[in-house]
């Protein structure tokens, strides 16, 4: 079994260490855990790339990283679908990355803050691609933790597989534009800006339909109590931390 782990992980579950949480899917049974940002720096190579190669017609370009947006540009807005950039999302990349180099037989679980993914699941299947074999909740692996008599302080702390950039991991804190009031208002603005109108809405939008980003998705469990401040410096003492994990070998 090889896990894919969101990156708002460390804000998800009460514990002052989250590289527990890594320890405890190991004990679950987890083979391989690896951050689904460590697919980051292909996604923003991707993304760049779109933009040079575009022509003013074409632009603005919109990140493909929010399920639920995604899901609303392919029912509602299919005209604006060829502007995703990347096609696929983080998830799905990171899913195709896991097979392709621990083969088709292991079991892939994306493991994040959003039951949306469940959906993108689904169209990925629908359209020939490779989805996660299970897409489970931060809420969902709570309820597991503690059906199971887990106390994640008593995990003694092990780092994610894989090869993450530090920067990605603090990708979630990226101040996109956020609110399903805004993406609706956004979208209306691209499409007649797709039928020639000027818009000067700038070369690339990232939009997510959680207000304050993934920190806030549905899946998030209890953590959804504490403010979005708490939430957002849990992530920044993570990325701290990353930088001089005791846990690293030396370079
Ligand atoms: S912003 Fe919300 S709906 Fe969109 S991917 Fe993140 S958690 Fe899911």
């Amino acid at each position: 079994m090889v896990a894919s782990l969101a990156p708002s992980y460390p804000a998800a579950f009460d514990v002052s260490e989250p590289l527990s949480v890594i320890s405890a899917l190991r004990a679950i049974g987890f083979s391989i855990v690896e951050e689904t940002v460590s697919v980051m720096e292909e996604v923003v190579k991707i993304r760049l790339q779109a933009i040079g190669d575009s022509n003013p017609r074409s632009l603005p370009l919109l990140s493909s990283s929010c399920s639920r947006v995604t899901g609303l540009i392919k029912e509602r807005y299919p005209q604006l679908e060829e502007r995703l950039v990347p096609r696929l999302s983080p998830m799905s990349l990171h899913v195709r990355s896991l097979k392709e180099r621990y083969g088709n037989d292991c079991v892939v679980v994306f493991i994040g803050p959003c039951t949306h993914k469940r959906s993108e699941a689904e169209r990925v299947a629908a359209t020939g691609g490779t989805p996660p074999d299970l897409v489970l909740t931060f809420d969902d692996l709570g309820m597991y933790f503690r059906k199971l008599g887990f106390h994640l302080a008593s995990f003694l702390p092990s780092e994610p597989d894989g090869e993450t950039p530090d920067w990605a991991r603090a990708s979630v804190l990226v101040d996109s534009l956020s609110g399903w009031n805004q993406v609706i208002e956004t979208l209306a603005n691209v499409e007649s800006a797709a039928s020639g109108h000027d818009h000067g809405l700038g070369s690339f939008i990232e939009m997510l339909a959680c207000e304050g980003g993934c920190l806030s998705g549905d899946g998030m469990g209890s953590s959804l109590t504490l403010p979005l401040q708490e939430r957002q410096g849990k992530i920044i003492s993570y990325f701290k931390s990353m930088f001089q994990c005791p846990l690293r070998s030396p370079l």
